[in-house]
């Protein structure tokens, strides 16, 4: 039987849904689309992070939906953005890794908004190598951005700016909505370059975490049994973090050489953007740290977990300036009287591991890289507090976006409006599997596709290995347990087969022959 407080909750959730799908704003929404690079949902407290606090995000999705199984298509950050901007698969947008650079000429969504009378932006980081089109305004990151005293782009001209990225970026995008044309509805991309590594804090921030302990997941250890791809991947806390450019220990107290060839230079390169000022300040942070590090003869597991406190430290630190960042554009947003007809909506490129199975970085179809987080406000449209456990993907933001703007949804976009999903009109409707194709080369991990249901995960790791993974996810959230050759599962196996091909046909992936 439920609890009273439970039905009258049910009870005002439909009566706001109601009310929502009554009130339809007689002008077009702002659109603000806030992007990070790497944010894992574990590192926010609306879904039930103990690592960290972002009261803004959580403000935010107290007055608007989030939603629990946001997924992306290819957990890897271009890629990720260009099914952002396109609403297509990595095969059908061109940019199916890192080094593919996005055709400018293709239809995305914000071409469609500024036809459709939208002014236009973005602002920070960009990564598809090509110039932006569809915008009005753009003022990018070259590549992957510097956190200190960073380049710019600014409509094809090169600028720089002192101080710390995510602030930087925040600025920017306030001073673009202020000086827009008023009588004009607008659509701001803000992307951010952190939570990226190698994790560089803003120097307001270098001692907080400090005392904090973190314990490591509860899947640290993970000895990758039924699993065995797993082995030859270079993304280990304990083996593949780089003492100076990721934990920012000075190279003279480094008890081995570095990891990656590359690190060093990309450290100094960092480094050397900082004022004198800036890099003192950086050293007193990190003082009693480096200090330590020098006097310890930390090993084995000792040492593993001291890298991912290390770890941790830095990339909560990134996620404390994304969360202010946040608050000081909503407070903006209300300041200027925008806040209330202006939908919202964060999200990352994708997820992250932050120790789950020995792993920092992304790329797999596991649940912490594969989900993204994805909250949206839109007061009096979206019923405030809400959150939805549906399968939507970063797929569908495009189109999302452009249904609310009251423009037409071009036809070649494969992902669907999360309207229906947003007003509370149309769950029973919603798809039961999400499609999922990763194919970067690099850092021992193998390509592979697969497909999510609500319950089950299908994953073929096909290069350059060949291996089946089955999870049930339900009984193994963790995903621990391949039931790939368990006879029991072999009848739910065939059907999950059948329904990946359906999938692939219907979002034409060449991978199938
Ligand atoms: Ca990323």
């Amino acid at each position: 039987m439920l609890a009273a407080g439970a039905v009258f909750a049910m009870i005002s959730c439909q009566d706001a849904r109601q009310k929502s799908s009554e009130e339809t704003p007689a002008e077009k929404p702002n659109i603000v689309v806030i992007m990070t690079d790497d944010h894992a949902i574990q590192a926010i407290s609306s879904y039930g992070s103990e690592l960290v606090e972002t009261p803004h995000l959580d403000e935010l999705a107290d007055e608007g939906m989030l939603f629990n199984q946001a997924t992306v298509t290819n957990s890897i950050c271009a890629p990720s953005r260009a099914v952002l901007l396109t609403g297509k698969y990595s095969h059908l947008n061109g940019v199916a890794t890192n080094k593919a650079r996005f055709d400018s000429s293709q239809m995305t969504f914000p071409k469609v908004l500024q036809d459709g009378g939208y002014q236009t932006a973005i602002i920070g980081k960009w990564h598809l190598k090509s110039q932006p089109t569809g915008f009005d305004h753009w003022n990018i990151l070259p590549g992957q951005g510097h956190y200190y005293n960073p380049d710019f782009i600014k409509e094809g001209k090169d600028t720089s700016y002192q101080g710390y990225v995510t602030n930087i970026i925040t600025r920017l995008s306030k001073k673009w909505i202020k000086s827009r044309e008023s009588e004009k509805p607008f659509m701001l991309m803000m992307h951010h370059k952190a939570p990226h590594r190698n994790w560089m804090p803003a120097l307001s921030l270098l001692e907080s975490f400090e005392k904090r302990k973190f314990p490591v997941p509860e899947t640290f250890y993970d000895s990758y049994e039924g699993r065995p791809h797993l082995e030859n991947q270079k993304l280990t806390v304990a083996r593949h973090l780089d003492y100076q450019y990721d934990l920012k220990m000075p190279c003279d107290t480094c008890p081995v050489a570095p990891i990656n060839s590359w690190a060093p230079y990309y450290y100094n390169l960092a480094m050397e953007r900082m004022t004198k000022d800036q890099k003192e300040r950086w050293f007193d942070g990190y003082e009693d740290d480096i200090e330590a590090f020098r006097d310890t003869t930390l090993d084995g597991r000792a040492l593993a977990e001291w890298k991912y406190q290390r770890y941790m430290e830095d990339y909560l630190r990134c996620i404390v300036s994304v969360d202010k960042s946040i608050g000081r554009l909503m407070d903006y947003l209300e300041s200027a009287g925008l806040d209330e007809n202006t939908l919202v909506v964060y999200t990352s490129d994708q997820g992250f591991f932050l120790g789950e199975h020995g792993l920092f970085d992304k790329r797999y179809m596991y649940e912490e890289s594969f989900r993204t987080p994805l909250i949206m406000k839109y007061p009096g449209v979206i019923p405030s507090g809400d959150k939805s456990n549906q399968l939507v993907q970063n797929l569908d933001l495009a189109p999302t976006l452009l249904d609310f703007a009251g423009v037409n949804i071009p036809g070649s976009m494969q992902g669907r409006s999360m309207r229906p999903l947003l007003t509370g009109s149309g769950e029973n409707s919603w798809r039961d599997a999400v499609y999922y194709h990763f194919s970067e080369k690099g850092w021992g991990v193998a390509s592979h596709y697969g497909i999510r249901t609500q319950r089950y995960k299908l994953i073929h790791f096909y290069d350059p290995v060949d291996q089946w993974e089955l999870y049930d996810l339900k009984q193994d959230p963790l995903e621990m347990n391949n039931l790939y050759d368990q006879p029991a599962y072999q009848a739910k196996i065939k059907h999950l087969k059948k329904r990946l091909k359906e999938l692939q046909e219907k979002y034409r992936d060449p991978i199938i022959k």
